[in-house]
């Protein structure tokens, strides 16, 4: 061998073994992590997607049960994307199922769809300002998760049917989650039988996700009905038998029983109907009552005194007595192996990048309600959230609290809610100062940073069957060993899809006006004419 082809060949072997290193090095990233890599860069550019459907839902602000435009909307996106829709699912006409994909492992993905009663707010005003005055708004930020599931729904599909990863998506909205009147029907009616985990995802203002109790109440919607009959209110009133009387009779008796319930309790009710003119004895007359407890043996003690009590305030006004549950909700209990897997994603993804226009609107909100200076967790409430929270297991105690009827899925398979920042902290929730961030680049920016999330997580589940087996594990031998899920309603309980309607009817009209157009505007906040963030009122 002479020197030049001695140079050359050790030349050569350098190369092979540069390039066997090379493949070597790049066979021990595992392909999932190349594809979760693949899926966050898409969603990097999917912010002008993000907007158009946040900034759209907003703009429909519709209550429970009549979330039409908002559900026409998300199953034809659905649909064009290669989504196999079913309308209708439990007799409620805005619920829907999207389904992809076929085999195992099958995984549920939803969010609630409905607003908030007279939480009408222009989005990007640190002020009260409403779109429409007296209407509906996405004061709990319900037009965020929908999108957020459909973009990471979206790319994950795209990684499915490019790598042939079996599996089945189906995608779920929470309709009517005010009134926790969907999630117990669609668990009854058997949509959930055959799927093997659920992320539900709900609006927060960080990115986190817990497992365990999470400290909330359970909670039963009932509505009672007195039956009496009419008289002259000053010819005849000994001739009258008042409903008004029972339902006053019944709220006064409950405020009594109050004293002797446990302190966990919350239970608070509106009349829905008093009579009409005070001339005329109230022959009909009802009270809503939303009952709620810590546990399945408490919360039906209360139901059944509460059945009681309407019974008895019957018989006490000769009136006669019928009920309805509206709702149902089991306290929320959710899975350890999903929360854990999910978390390691959060970590990498991390919380968007707030500018100082998000970080302006934020401070002025958080100073227009009062925002207590530390959240639960004794950390401060300064601006949008710039630290990671940490994974939150089980409370140890709780004095009870909101309910979700996610729950009634998470009683009945694994599943996880994973909340993401596109609400600014310290907003008192169930009001209008709540929407004020959700068509902002605030909500945008949660929206994608929980969908990297929800995509990522969603990787790992389909490639990883540790990961579902470990939470059927946490939830047979943990969650369900002494626990088992009682429904509260029973085969006859149809939906309450009534409720809203009138509601709704008055203020659609009007509403209308103010859909936005994403053919004309680039946000929703250019269409209404608001400069990015507005603090002060123009005098
Ligand atoms: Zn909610």
């Amino acid at each position: 061998m002479n020197h030049f082809i001695k140079k050359n060949v050790l030349l050569l072997c350098c190369l092979i073994s540069l390039h066997c290193f090379a493949q070597k090095k790049q066979s021990n990233v595992a392909p999932v992590e190349v594809w979760k890599k693949q899926v966050i860069q898409e969603l990097d550019g999917k912010t002008k997607t993000a907007q158009v459907m946040v900034d759209m839902v907003f703009s429909f602000a519709e209550l429970g049960f009549q979330e039409k435009e908002t559900s026409a909307y998300l199953t034809k996106i659905l649909e064009e994307n290669g989504f196999k829709i079913e309308r209708g699912i439990s007799g409620i006409p805005t619920a829907w199922l999207a389904t992809f994909g076929s085999g195992k492992p099958f995984i549920a993905m939803g969010s609630d769809i409905d607003c908030i009663p007279k939480a009408s707010q222009k989005p990007g005003v640190a002020f009260k300002d409403p779109i429409v005055e007296g209407a509906p708004g996405h004061g709990e930020g319900h037009n965020s998760g929908l999108p957020l599931v459909i973009l990471a729904a979206i790319e994950v599909k795209k990684v499915m049917e490019k790598e042939h990863l079996p599996g089945t998506l189906m995608i779920w909205p929470g309709v009517a989650e005010e009134l926790v009147a969907s999630k117990a029907w669609y668990i009854r009616d058997g949509y959930f039988k055959n799927v093997d985990a659920c992320i539900f995802t709900h609006v927060g203002n960080n990115l986190s996700v817990g497992w365990g109790d999470n400290g909330g109440n359970g909670i039963n919607s009932i509505e009672f009905y007195f039956d009496g009959s009419s008289a002259h209110a000053a010819g005849a009133p000994w001739r009258g038998k008042s409903a008004l009387d029972a339902v006053e009779l019944m709220d006064v008796a409950w405020n009594f029983k109050r004293e002797h319930l446990k302190p966990t309790q919350r239970s608070h009710y509106v009349i829905t109907d008093g009579g009409d003119q005070p001339n005329v004895v109230p022959s009909k007359a009802s009270v809503w009552y939303y009952l709620r407890e810590r546990n399945y043996e408490d919360m039906k003690y209360m139901l059944d005194e509460a059945k009681l009590y309407a019974t008895s305030v019957a018989q006490m006004t000769g009136t006669k007595m019928t009920y309805r549950m509206l709702g149902t909700a089991w306290p929320g209990h959710f899975n350890k192996a999903l929360a854990e897997a999910t978390y390691k994603n959060i970590k990498t993804i991390g919380l968007p990048v707030w500018d100082s226009a998000d970080q302006q609107l934020a401070r002025a909100v958080q100073k227009l309600v009062n925002a207590p200076k530390t959240n639960q967790y004794g950390k401060p409430i300064d601006g949008l959230a710039l630290k990671l929270d940490s994974i939150k297991g089980p409370v140890e105690f709780s004095w009870g609290g909101g309910s979700d009827d996610i729950a009634d899925i998470s009683w009945n398979l694994p599943t996880i809610v994973l909340n993401y920042p596109s609400n600014i902290p310290g907003t008192p929730g169930h009001n209008w100062a709540d929407a004020i961030a959700m068509a902002t680049p605030i909500a945008h920016k949660g929206v994608v940073a929980g969908s990297k999330v929800m995509a990522t997580t969603l990787l790992d589940m389909l490639t990883n069957p540790k990961i579902i087996n470990d939470a059927w594990t946490y939830y047979k031998d943990v969650q369900t060993k002494t626990v088992k899920y009682i429904p509260f309603i029973t085969p006859n309980d149809a939906a309450p899809i009534h409720l809203n309607k009138k509601i709704m009817n008055e203020f659609v009209p009007q509403l209308k006006n103010f859909y936005y157009d994403p053919t004309k505007y680039n946000s929703y906040l250019e269409q209404l004419g608001i400069k990015y963030p507005t603090i002060e009122k123009s005098k």
